[in-house]
């Protein structure tokens, strides 16, 4: 089944996407609508992005003292994405957008990543603005996000520094106010900022008039102490050149400037930066420090942030997803054409046959549907996150809660899951091309180095399972992990009543009873530390669930017309997931309710 075959079949057979039409917010759209804007990014993706993928990977952004320089075909794929009004998709139509439903808009986006994720498309300035519409004044909307949406500035997010990484309430930018007049200013309490910021993902470029910058940083108390502890943190917004109410520019150059480069394992055409702020090189009104508007109130900087992150968790999801689905296009190609041994008969070998294709070896087929496994599954999750994020601005109360409760779980699986195994799906892809696949004349080995940043960003692996198993799972007494059960058990009795599925099905409820007595046991001593030991464990065994989960779903959906030939390919990837995946949980689980102190315990002097 081609890409866009999945695309459709997922938003309409499964998830129903059509209905949505029946909300206020969405009752201009149809299935002509979404396919229209999917054939637009389809096409953009085909054109601008696709035939320019290597290029962003072997011309890398470089610095001339003065600018950043990116190749023409990156200037080019980002005229045509702006072009396409997707950084408003979401947005109302009063300010340009095409209250597209976030389901929708993910699918589209899903085009640009799978095509050349290198060139980098708009995540960042969408949420950016998407940040700055629900925490932002009204001028800064009007100034700033607004202006970010229509394509003229782009957006960064300027969390991590260089000694403060996963810790975040260690940051120690400052933000000073600036002037007696400076809460009188009408684009926010004016402050002056001084710090650096590490690892900022475009944070220099010219393809866009302005950048904007939401810079994390500390307000010093009257003693100028840092107020320690993320209670501590405040959100501002820093534009690269200075702006006037009106949204033109000053003609002033914020005191903000490219310390350098970082040069990347992969995902190589966005410029990664070293900022420093404040440090006088563009000297404001006299003075140094970067101008910076307070977004928000004091001190609730990082809850700010997180409207940011929760978004583009789901976006760096898809991301991982789409390199998974480019490597196993690319793999699936390769082996139906290479020609490579001979098949064991009753006989043993015989040399004077001809060979056969590889994709006819069932250990190549093996490596082919795990891929398939892991990103179309994948694929169906961030979809459904989605679907579950449009439930959250457009359902009922009861909808809007359940959705609340369920994202709350399921982010950070949406995050990390594909990050895991999408990347495994990349190196299954190398080895189904051999030494082929190592070599920089294909295209696989360049996917895997792209999607090795996503266990990376975005909270890291370890980072995200111990917000899963110390957060998620026992906030509110566990709800969340009692709806996903509850959820899931709908799953379970649909697919029992068809016999196909009925095994997956039991299976499916043995996985789920396994992870919620792991859960317990984890915690039954109330110590964080033994607990928390195997987060990371848990957390694989959490996605592991989740994704049998998703495929059985999609699997009843699939069972309605099997005998297609390209949904008896669903229906075998569902039962590769439950056969050969679905049983690893038990180890991840066993070492998780022994609190198994192996790791926890060893000395440092012992490695
Ligand atoms: C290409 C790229 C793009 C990025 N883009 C941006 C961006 O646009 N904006 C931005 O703000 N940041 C960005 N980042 C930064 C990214 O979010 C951080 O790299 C990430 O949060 C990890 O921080 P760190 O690199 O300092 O690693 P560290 O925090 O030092 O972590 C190192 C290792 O220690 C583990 N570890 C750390 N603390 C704990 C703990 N308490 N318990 C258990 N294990 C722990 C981690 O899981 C990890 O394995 C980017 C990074 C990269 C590489």
């Amino acid at each position: 089944m081609s890409y866009r075959r999945t695309v459709d079949f997922l938003l309409h057979d499964w998830l129903g996407v059509a209905s949505l039409r029946e909300r206020g917010r969405f009752a201009d759209h149809s299935r002509e609508t979404f396919d229209s804007v999917l054939d637009t990014c389809e096409r953009i993706a085909r054109e601008k992005y696709a035939p320019f993928n290597r290029i962003a990977d072997t011309e890398e952004p470089w610095f001339d003292g003065e600018k950043v320089h990116l190749p023409q075909s990156s200037h080019d794929a980002a005229a045509a994405f702006f072009g396409s009004g997707m950084l408003a998709a979401a947005q109302d139509y009063e300010i340009g957008g095409m209250q597209l439903p976030c389901v929708v808009e993910m699918a589209a986006n899903s085009f640009f990543a799978k095509a050349a994720i290198g060139i980098g498309g708009g995540m960042l300035t969408s949420g950016n603005a998407n940040l700055l519409m629900a925490h932002g004044t009204p001028m800064q909307q009007e100034v700033f996000a607004k202006n970010e949406f229509s394509g003229r500035f782009s957006g960064t997010m300027c969390l991590s520094e260089p000694q403060a990484g996963s810790s975040l309430s260690d940051i120690v930018t400052r933000a000073t106010a600036d002037g007696a007049d400076h809460a009188s200013d009408p684009l926010g309490p004016r402050y002056r900022l001084r710090g650096n910021k590490m690892w900022i993902s475009n944070g220099e470029h010219e393809l866009t008039e302005n950048i904007v910058h939401l810079v994390l940083a500390k307000i010093p108390d009257d003693d100028g102490q840092l107020v320690p502890g993320t209670r501590g943190i405040s959100l501002f917004v820093v534009p690269k050149k200075l702006v006037g109410a009106d949204g033109t520019l000053t003609g002033e150059r914020n005191d903000v400037s490219l310390a350098g480069l970082n040069h990347k394992l992969g995902y190589r055409g966005i410029p990664n930066t070293l900022l420093n702020f404040g440090e006088g090189k563009y000297p404001v009104r006299g003075a140094a420090g970067a101008i910076g508007y307070l977004v928000g109130r004091p001190g609730q900087g990082l809850r700010a942030m997180f409207h940011m992150m929760n978004e583009a968790r789901i976006a760096v999801g898809l991301g991982a997803t789409m390199l998974g689905f480019a490597g196993y296009e690319a793999s699936l190609e390769y082996a139906k054409s290479r020609p490579q041994g001979r098949p064991i008969g009753p006989g043993g070998k015989d040399a004077s046959k001809p060979q056969v294709r590889i994709i006819e070896h069932a250990d190549v087929k093996r490596m082919l549907l795990a891929q398939k496994s892991y990103c179309e599954g994948a694929l169906a999750l961030e979809l459904y996150c989605a679907r579950l994020v449009d439930e959250l601005h457009t359902g009922d109360d009861d909808a809007r809660a359940r959705a609340n409760v369920l994202l709350e779980v399921l982010t950070p699986i949406a995050k990390s899951w594909p990050s895991e195994w999408c990347l495994e799906a990349n190196s299954l892809a190398i080895q189904v091309l051999g030494g082929y696949g190592y070599t920089r004349d294909f295209p696989v080995e360049q996917y895997w180095r792209d999607n090795r940043l996503n266990m990376i960003h975005e909270g890291t692996h370890g980072i995200q399972a111990l917000d899963l198993l110390g957060r998620k799972v026992v906030m509110d007494g566990g709800a969340g992990l009692a709806l996903l059960r509850s959820t899931m058990a709908e799953t379970i009795a649909r697919a029992a009543a068809i016999d196909l599925l009925s095994g997956h099905a039991q299976a499916l409820g043995a996985a789920a009873d396994h992870l919620a007595a792991a859960t317990r046991a984890a915690w039954s001593t109330g110590v964080a530390d033994e607990a928390l030991a195997n987060a990371t464990p848990y957390l694989q065994a959490f996605g592991h669930v989740v994704l049998a989960w998703i495929w059985l779903d999609v699997a009843v959906c699939a069972a309605r017309s099997p005998s297609d030939d390209t949904i008896r390919g669903k229906l075998a990837a569902c039962r590769y997931f439950f056969h050969y995946e679905l049983p690893r949980i038990d180890a991840w689980l066993g070492v998780v309710e022994r609190r198994d102190d192996t790791c926890r315990t060893l000395a440092e002097e012992s490695f």
